[in-house]
């Protein structure tokens, strides 16, 4: 990661906010922070952060109006860190654009691991060569020019949604794909009992990942909300 990555912390809590930014500061991240949703746009608009660490529950407007602002010109990961438990809002803010969410209360550690997970997906983004016809991740490979799926050079048979399914969480890999998001992109509608489907499809998905040697499971379920492909 270059030595100029900036994370913008936007957190109106002042214990938390120092908790994060103290976590931070020793971890050696470059970082500038807000206390309130206007601030957090202009600071993002001055200072072009690569990560915005968001709290959605702002005293001027609400997280989910900054995602969508600063979504019409930014492409810094957003990762939501909120006491919001409702699965609602976190889905709301994740279709708004943001890529992850943190929960509080949350651990440095659980924290930091998330910020390293975002940075893989950034230098992933960046180095990406839009012509490769070939996506990798860890022992996973999609040939896009064939449609071929391979484990650790096995080649594995997956149906037209399985494979569908697989090349979305892979085109957003690190961002967490809501169910209502994926039921669209698969069969253009968001019908509540398609997430019934989409369910089924994904186990089976994943279960025909895993028949290989592969140790670990890179599609992560976020209960009542979507997946995530994790970038190994
Ligand atoms: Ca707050």
């Amino acid at each position: 990661m270059s030595n100029d990555f900036r994370i913008l912390v936007v957190e109106d809590d002042r214990s938390v906010s120092n908790l994060i930014t103290t976590t931070l500061r020793i971890n050696g991240y470059d970082y500038i922070s807000a206390a309130s949703g206007n601030e957090a746009v202009s600071l993002c608009a001055s200072h072009r952060p690569d990560m915005i660490l968001l709290d959605l529950g702002l005293p001027d407007i609400d997280g989910i109006e900054v995602i969508q602002t600063i979504r019409s010109w930014s492409s810094a990961v957003i990762i939501i860190i909120s006491a919001r438990s409702e699965d609602r809002d976190k889905i709301t803010a994740l279709d708004a654009g943001a890529d992850d969410y943190l929960t509080k209360p949350f651990s440095v550690d659980e924290l930091l691991a998330r910020i390293r997970a975002a940075q893989r997906r950034i230098s992933y983004l960046s180095g990406r060569n839009e012509e490769s016809p070939v996506f990798i991740n860890g022992d996973l490979s999609i040939d896009y020019t064939s449609n071929i799926v391979r484990i650790s050079e096995n080649e594995i048979h997956l149906t037209a949604i399985e494979y569908r399914l697989l090349t979305l969480l892979a085109a957003n890999v690190g961002k967490v794909l809501t169910h209502s998001y994926l039921i669209d992109r698969i069969w253009g509608s968001g019908i509540e009992s398609d997430i019934v489907s989409l369910r089924v499809y994904m186990t089976s998905l994943r279960k025909k990942l895993r028949t290989s040697e592969t140790q670990e499971d890179m599609i992560r379920t976020h209960i009542g909300i979507g997946y995530q492909m994790i970038r190994i």
